[in-house]
């Protein structure tokens, strides 16, 4: 391992919560930072793997050690893509559960400087997003047909702006939803990130290195909380 990816902000948030959009949107706004999702490293692995496949179509979580090593892997080939010091990188779905901080306290100390950011999003609303994620097959697009306007949470959906998309794909054609996001495996989810993933926050909290933001505005509040991390990186990792 070499000593070029300092910084990690692991992302914490219920199925929904937004952390992934967040996420790769304050990658492509901070200098020297980039973005892994751990389901798509896993979902790499689940195209060789048919048992990796069930697991995750399945919502259940997948052995720890075997996230542990895939995503220091990916750490290790990122590392070795860039000549850059001090990187940061924004990690969605790591660590997951609380043996999960344990193998995440064994990383090599390059990888120490860590802190994470905790999406607070009710469940209900965490659920309406979730039903209206859709992919575009054509333009590759992301893109979210639910809207929120509930106890002081305003997020409309996300469609392509009038003219901006070049394939002209359809929507009703078009726009698949992911293979795991039915109502069953949704509320499966759920159910793990409470029981699971919640008690992961205790870690975080415990070494001072917890950010906690609730985004009212989904999208919208992207400035402030880059602005959040910015001031927490500065004050905490000098
Ligand atoms: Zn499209």
């Amino acid at each position: 391992m070499t000593n070029r990816l300092t910084t990690i902000i692991s992302l914490i948030g219920a199925p929904g919560s937004g952390k992934g959009t967040y996420g790769s949107m304050l990658a492509s706004r901070m200098n020297r930072c980039t973005f892994l999702s751990v389901g798509d490293v896993l979902r790499e692995y689940s195209e060789q793997s048919e048992s990796m496949s069930k697991t995750l179509q399945s919502g259940d979580l997948v052995d720890d050690t075997f996230v542990n090593d895939a995503v220091l892997q990916r750490l290790v080939q990122l590392s070795s893509q860039t000549s850059q010091d001090g990187r940061i990188l924004i990690l969605d779905g790591f660590p997951r559960n609380q043996a999960q901080t344990v193998l995440l306290s064994k990383w090599p100390r390059e990888l120490q400087k860590i802190m994470a950011l905790h999406f607070d999003v009710p469940d209900d609303i965490c659920i309406t997003k979730l039903l209206g994620r859709r992919k575009c097959t054509i333009c590759n697009g992301s893109f979210n047909i639910n809207g929120v306007d509930a106890n002081g949470f305003y997020m409309p959906p996300i469609l392509p702006s009038d003219g901006s998309c070049p394939t002209k794909c359809n929507r009703e054609i078009d726009w698949k939803r992911r293979d795991d996001d039915t109502e069953e495996t949704i509320r499966n989810r759920m159910n793990i990130y409470h029981e699971q993933t919640e008690p992961v926050l205790e870690y975080w909290l415990n070494r001072n290195s917890l950010l906690t933001f609730v985004p009212f505005n989904g999208v919208d509040d992207i400035d402030v909380i880059s602005d959040k991390v910015g001031n927490a990186l500065r004050g905490q990792f000098k």
